[in-house]
């Protein structure tokens, strides 16, 4: 116990400790991009299974006593919502991340991983027995050269993981020229659309839709544009069957709730429904770029989506900017390593659809006082 209390001392001192806080102010931070984590639809379908006799909770493993008929029918039009053969429902994408890459990817496989992935396809990847290189960021060739030592050490399959929005840095993978090398060395294209499910592709499928087959496997988070809770794991029947058979995570945990399937199967329709939303989001988006441009200059890398990091590097100055952002009644928070890499502190600006342009731009107003206030 002691050791674990000097740990936390040595955290408060390097500005690295933190806390749970309640959600206060205008939501500039969720992952609720659509907001449909309220959407009254959402909501509906719930009360509706509710007294039709839903049950609350699984009460058990999808293999043993809880596999429900709403899990079924969530998978089953997930499947076809995403243009593949199966899909798989898991209770978060943590998990979904964790099982795919700790279960698919095995001894004498390789997997090529761009270094920004997130933490959960890095905790798959180290419970992995498979050989594994490291991409730098979105680098075509030095995604190219990996696949090339992987093939020359021998790799027996390779897998190429990504994430197609990245979290912390929003901006998007190049995915059409991931998926050309990928197919010149018969390697699997894992891609994770956590942000861009209900948001990107022509019709909100993800910004992979366009890759059809290519992409070997997507995931899709369930709990950040779609509102709801989970992950969709979404490819070949034969890789769904192998997951349900060998998978851990998928095996030996409760099945997730099935007024969750029940909701979400609402939420995917609701994208076809909806579509309006997903292209305010993105007017909103470029509103936001030129006005937080206006605030904080270079610091703010915009990638092209609703992610929009304005990278301060300093811890310190990060978090003080941040408090006064949430002073002023802006969720604004600070990303410090070991979440972004060290040097690289940043607010994650994250905007949805529910912000008015005026919320935009008293927040960029807000941004340029706080930075001034706290120097450079
Ligand atoms: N992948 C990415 C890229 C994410 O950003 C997140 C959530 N931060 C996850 C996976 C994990 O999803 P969940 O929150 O459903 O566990």
């Amino acid at each position: 116990m002691r050791r674990l209390a000097a740990e936390i001392e040595r955290l408060k001192k390097v500005h690295g400790y933190r806390a749970l806080t309640p959600a206060r102010g205008r939501d500039f931070s969720s992952n609720d991009y659509l907001g449909f984590s309220r959407h009254p639809a959402l909501r509906q379908a719930v009360i509706d299974a509710l007294q039709k006799g839903e049950p609350v909770g699984a009460g058990g493993s999808r293999l043993l006593r809880g596999n429900h008929p709403a899990h079924g029918e969530l998978e089953a039009h997930a499947a076809e919502f995403f243009g593949v053969e199966r899909a798989l429902y898991f209770s978060s994408g943590f998990l979904a991340n964790f099982a795919l890459f700790s279960t698919l990817c095995e001894r004498h496989d390789a997997i090529v991983f761009d270094e920004r992935i997130h933490a959960s396809v890095k905790d798959g990847i180290h419970a992995s027995h498979a050989k594994r290189y490291r991409a730098r960021h979105n680098d075509v060739a030095s995604f190219e050269d990996a696949l090339h030592r992987a093939h020359a050490a021998g790799a027996r399959q390779i897998w190429i993981a990504v994430e197609s929005v990245y979290s912390m840095d929003g901006d998007l993978a190049p995915l059409e020229e991931l998926a050309a090398i990928a197919h010149n060395f018969e390697a699997a294209l894992v891609v994770d659309e956590a942000h861009a499910t209900g948001i990107f592709g022509p019709t909100g499928r993800g910004a992979g839709e366009t890759l059809g087959a290519n992409a070997t496997i997507s995931v899709h988070t369930c709990g950040k544009a779609l509102g709801v809770a989970g992950a969709l794991i979404c490819g070949h029947a034969t890789v769904i069957d192998y997951l349900i058979n060998k998978a851990r995570p998928f095996i030996f945990s409760t099945a997730p709730s099935p007024l969750m399937a029940v909701a979400l199967t609402r939420a995917l329709a609701l994208i076809d429904e909806e579509p309006w939303r997903r292209k305010k989001l993105l007017a909103l988006t470029v509103l936001a770029r030129d006005v937080l441009q206006w605030a904080a200059g270079d610091a703010v890398r915009f990638g092209g989506s609703q992610i929009v990091p304005v990278v301060l590097k300093d811890e310190a100055r990060t978090l003080a900017v941040a408090g006064r952002l949430q002073g002023a009644g802006f969720d604004v928070r600070a990303i410090r390593p070991p979440t972004v890499p060290a040097g690289t502190s940043r607010l994650r600006v994250s905007i949805n659809v529910e912000h008015s342009e005026d919320d935009i731009r008293e927040l960029a107003v807000q941004l340029k006082i706080a930075l001034a206030a706290e120097g450079s």
